[in-house]
């Protein structure tokens, strides 16, 4: 499929995470594995938990990256190994920076698990650029009231993270950035500015328009570098809309662990095996690193395709 505008169009695989947990796995894809600083793109769900049942991602580690985790339904309990407890509900913003390692959890609480209820939402990782990947792990939380809002060409656009159109979220970033929140009504546009060298939108709700061709949610379309898209909403329709400045020199990425050398990553592997990790309070279990194996770091310099 050719669209004027459009370099890539990404159908994420449905994958089960136990539990009848699904995600889509947007980023990494075989033939992109970043956008901007952005390197891992999960949609969460929707999925409905029954009365007692729940999340448990039980604590693993991170380094060289940042998850930045938002939702449209539901509730996460979140600690991590500096010590936070968050819980984050639809339209908050969880930013966790991991530098030179961390490591969480991500929970159904007692009381959410108690009565069940759906789980929507999205988690990123956002690589960090080389001078901050060795930075102190840190945790920040927003409220939905916290991030701004631009209402300029018509749509909602949510601020998460990062600039667009001249509008700064407070959350801390690392390198140039955006990721927004968009709301659209039916036949309304959303016009995506060339600010930004890479960039990318994913439809989570509804179906949006562009040059005759039907963009349905669940799909990622990489935008063409250095042109202004302009999408038509053919339905009451949400998508998240995201890119940034790419980095010098390629990112390697194994399991939950992101760096500009393979070397550092096998490093964090046993570290992690080690117990060299600060420990997440609260918490008595982990996750175990898989074997190396044949499953090698992956480099971004065999996915670019710009
Ligand atoms: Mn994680």
């Amino acid at each position: 499929m050719s669209i004027p505008g459009i370099d890539l169009v990404i159908v994420p695989p449905l994958r089960d995470l136990g539990d009848g947990f699904h995600v889509k796995r947007v980023l990494p894809s075989p033939s992109k594995m970043m956008v901007g600083p952005f390197i891992f793109f999960d949609q969460m769900g929707p999925t409905h938990f029954n009365a007692g049942q729940g999340l448990d991602v039980r604590p693993h580690p991170h380094i060289g990256l940042a998850t930045v985790t938002y939702l449209f339904e539901g509730e996460i309990l979140h600690r991590d190994s500096v010590g936070s407890v968050q819980a984050i509900r639809p339209g908050e913003v969880n930013w966790m920076t991991a530098g030179r390692g961390i490591a969480h959890s991500e929970r159904t609480s007692p009381a959410v698990r108690a009565s069940g209820g759906p789980i929507s939402g999205i988690q990123l990782w956002v690589a960090l650029p080389k001078a901050h990947e060795e930075t102190n792990p840190s945790f920040a939380h927003f409220e939905s009231s916290q991030l701004p809002r631009d209402l300029s060409l018509g749509a909602s656009m949510t601020v998460i993270a990062g600039e667009w159109r001249g509008v700064q979220s407070p959350v801390e970033v690392y390198s140039p950035l955006f990721y927004v929140d968009a709301r659209l009504q039916d036949a309304t546009k959303l016009s995506v500015p060339a600010t930004y060298a890479e960039r990318a939108i994913y439809v989570t709700e509804g179906a949006l328009e562009l040059g005759g061709h039907r963009i349905e949610a669940g799909q990622m379309l990489v935008l063409h570098t250095g042109q202004e898209v302009v999408f038509n909403a053919v339905s009451d329709s949400r998508a998240v809309v995201l890119g940034g400045e790419p980095f010098d020199e390629p990112r390697f990425i194994w399991w939950n662990l992101v760096a500009s050398s393979a070397e550092r990553i096998h490093a964090a592997r046993e570290d992690w095996q080690a117990g060299r990790f600060q420990v997440v309070p609260g918490e008595s279990e982990s996750i175990p690193a898989p074997e190396l194996g044949a499953a090698r770091p992956r480099s971004s310099e065999s996915t670019r395709t710009s």
